[in-house]
């Protein structure tokens, strides 16, 4: 509570902003995830640069949290914010190619080495996009996920194992339209005879998966899994769908590239567009083709997927500028390295103060949690959630100017963080644990 005293009074100005807002908005935001936030009120942004974020009572933060990935590129990355506006004077909703929009392609395909690309507004409807071609191309109805996934608000996606091992509606699916043991089947990350007996059922059209979870702290694929994975998707004829929205933090190309896997297809989101909605989906060239046959053979139109402003001129030029000028090779670099400072800073203060959790790396992202070894798959990776544990770790980094992700205990690198930022969550945190463990 002294932690919830000490917001109270640095945030006046939030507050007032806070009070006025929920008049018209549900807790005073504008999309509900933003109210998830440790404190009695939200922290209104007054402006970004970079690595950090001024609120608007006028304090600095550095920002560990990037807009949940959605700024991995950084806040207002100049490259973008140029080509965004000298786009934006130009005119942005044509429903008309511009030339961006194949140079944008161009790119995605160089990292992510498939070749067939389409752009969404958003990592979600690139992931429904390429389920409803999955189903399309193999007559089949149900995707595969892995527990504890996530992969936007699909519906597909929202369900998670019981005890006894059946697939049930996972917390947060609001309005479901089927119950999603007929759309999904779940299988725990990492266990490949559940896999096996999943896809050996002959329902399955696509498996949508996060190459290592990231979203129930960071949970990386054991040797072999991989292996496994595009083994049996070939064998039982499944579409293998690796979304990298996330785990873009391995590198340029994702860990598609950097671990050298070979799915069938790919969805990236979030940072892609330099700090503007963007997100597209990419297709082997063989899934391009039976995708292409498949829709003349049956005459079928394109209006299940695509819409208005997907594709248009401001995400493209956003995706062609970030991805060409800012989220380079170079910087994935200095990101990874300021990733694995932040890694040993966390890791010195739990051995100096003898604390048994543990913290895991994945290029730019890092993350820790409550439980002394790497967990193997989502369960175990939840059983070790403290919510009240994480709520004092991130109000106590938050009153100290650092913003760690809801959600998670996840800190993320952009091309402008500095090893002096990285320093500045570490003190914080030595200070948090040592007022719990000393
Ligand atoms: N895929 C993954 C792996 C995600 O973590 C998320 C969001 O957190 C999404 C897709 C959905 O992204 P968006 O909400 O930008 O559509």
């Amino acid at each position: 509570s002294a932690e919830v005293d000490l917001f109270r009074a640095a945030r006046p100005e939030s507050e007032k902003l806070w009070r006025a807002a929920t008049r018209h908005l549900p807790d005073g935001v504008p999309m509900l995830w933003m109210a998830k936030w440790p404190g009695p009120w939200p922290v209104y942004v007054r402006s970004a640069l970079g690595a950090h974020f001024t609120d608007v009572d006028g304090i600095d933060h550095v920002d560990l949290c990037l807009g949940d990935t959605g700024a991995m590129c950084g806040h207002a990355p100049a490259a973008s914010v140029r080509a965004i506006s000298e786009q934006l004077a130009k005119g942005s909703t044509f429903m008309l190619p511009t030339e961006d929009a194949a140079v944008a392609a161009e790119l995605l395909t160089e990292r992510f080495g498939v070749p067939s690309w389409q752009f969404t507004l958003s990592a979600t409807d690139a992931n429904r996009s390429l389920i409803r071609y999955a189903r399309q191309v193999t007559g089949r109805r149900k995707i595969l996920v892995h527990d504890y996934c996530y992969h936007g608000s699909v519906d597909e996606a929202f369900a998670t194992l019981d005890d006894t091992g059946a697939v049930v509606e996972r917390r947060g699916n609001i309005g479901a339209p089927v119950p999603p043991s007929e759309t999904t089947m779940v299988v725990p990350f990492n266990d490949v005879a559940a896999l096996e007996a999943a896809l050996s059922t002959g329902e399955v059209a696509a498996m949508l998966i996060e190459p290592a979870l990231t979203n129930i702290g960071i949970v990386l694929p054991d040797d072999g899994y991989h292996d496994a994975v595009r083994e049996l998707c070939t064998r039982f004829g499944v579409i293998l769908i690796i979304d990298e929205t996330h785990t873009i933090s391995a590198g340029p190309g994702g860990m598609t590239t950097t671990w050298g896997l070979s799915p069938d297809a790919v969805v990236v989101g979030k940072s892609i567009g330099g700090g503007i909605p963007a997100g597209a989906f990419g297709m082997s060239a063989e899934l391009a083709e039976r995708a292409r046959r498949s829709l003349e053979l049956e005459d079928i139109d394109v209006g299940g997927v695509g819409g208005t402003l997907a594709g248009n001129a401001l995400s493209l030029a956003g995706v062609r500028a970030t991805l060409s000028e800012v989220l380079t090779a170079d910087a994935f670099v200095g990101m990874t390295a300021r990733a694995t400072e932040w890694t040993a800073g966390v890791q010195a203060v739990l051995d100096e103060f003898a604390v048994p959790w543990q913290v895991t790396q994945l290029g730019a992202r890092a993350e820790y949690s409550f439980r002394a070894t790497p967990p193997r798959d989502g369960a175990e990776a939840a059983a070790a959630d403290d919510f009240e544990l994480q709520q004092y770790l991130h109000l106590h980094a938050l009153n100290r100017g650092i913003l760690i992700t809801p959600f998670h205990n996840m800190a993320l690198m952009c091309p402008v963080t500095t090893t002096a930022d990285v320093e500045r969550h570490s003190l914080a945190f030595r200070e948090a644990v040592s007022s719990l463990y000393a």
